[in-house]
């Protein structure tokens, strides 16, 4: 049985390291599982620095009903929650980490989801507590981890798939995030490096998706991607996992 009644799958975005797209894949991820015909859920997990609000051009906050259930927001055709929704976000930037897990599972536990075929939930950088947590309490289907090319964020990377076998999580696959762009003479550019193979054994790459600075313009708007080369690739990230959850 899922561990949230009404949820049929939970799944964990995960990152090595900070600043390589993590929630920007998870948000796009949940988009094109919407566009899917699914009924999506999007939790922010990262507590202390919380983001899809932002990404996701949220104007409203999350409201309570009066037995105390959250109601996520609903946007873009999925529902959000996060830190980011709530009435005191900045409170929360000098929890420690059995509390920063706590929060987690309550927005999990104490929303109205309502039927979600999906829950995706934005974990925080690294390997801690709301990892721990979402793992031992929440029961998730799997995690997917993103990075880029560069060696220092694929080490990194390597440790949150080793994290997560540890966890009994299956890890679903990699996500390779700016893994280039074209140059003005139309040859590729690798800022971040040249993607190169799989980042472990058992983490298929499920996409490369270009650095596009259409996606930064976009996130710092509000308002996601749902075309071009970023959105092509999490269409066949959404696919890839949506054949793998039997979705
Ligand atoms: P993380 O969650 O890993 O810290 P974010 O999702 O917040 O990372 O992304 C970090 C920054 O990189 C943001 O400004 C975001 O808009 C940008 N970004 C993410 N993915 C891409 C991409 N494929 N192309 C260009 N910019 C990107």
């Amino acid at each position: 049985a899922p561990a949230i009644a009404g949820v049929r799958h939970i799944i964990g975005v995960g990152a090595g390291k900070g600043g390589v797209g993590k929630s920007t894949v998870a948000a796009g991820l949940a988009l094109a599982l919407v566009r899917r015909g699914l009924r999506v859920g999007l939790l922010d997990g990262d507590i202390q620095g919380p983001s899809l609000h932002i990404l996701l051009g949220a104007t409203a906050r999350a409201r309570a009903t009066a037995d105390k259930r959250l109601i996520p927001l609903d946007l873009h055709g999925l529902r959000l929650l996060g830190m980011g929704l709530m009435a005191d976000p900045d409170k929360a930037v000098a929890w420690r980490g059995p509390m920063v897990a706590g929060a987690m599972l309550q927005m999990a536990n104490m929303a109205d989801w309502g039927a979600l075929d999906v829950l995706v939930v934005d974990l925080p950088p690294g390997t801690g507590d709301v990892h721990l947590s979402l793992a031992q309490k929440l029961k998730p289907s799997g995690a997917l981890v993103v990075t880029t090319p560069q060696e220092l964020a694929r080490a990194d990377a390597r440790r949150a798939v080793a994290f997560f076998e540890q966890l009994e999580v299956p890890v679903l696959g990699v996500v390779m995030n700016m893994a280039g762009m074209p140059g003005p003479d139309g040859r590729m550019l690798y800022p971040f490096g040249k993607p190169e193979g799989p980042l472990a054994p058992g983490a298929p790459t499920l996409a490369e998706l270009p650095l596009d600075p259409a996606v930064v313009a976009a996130s710092d708007a509000g308002k996601p991607l749902v075309s071009g080369d970023v959105a092509a690739g999490l269409d066949r990230v959404a696919g890839a996992i949506a054949a793998k959850l039997g979705l």
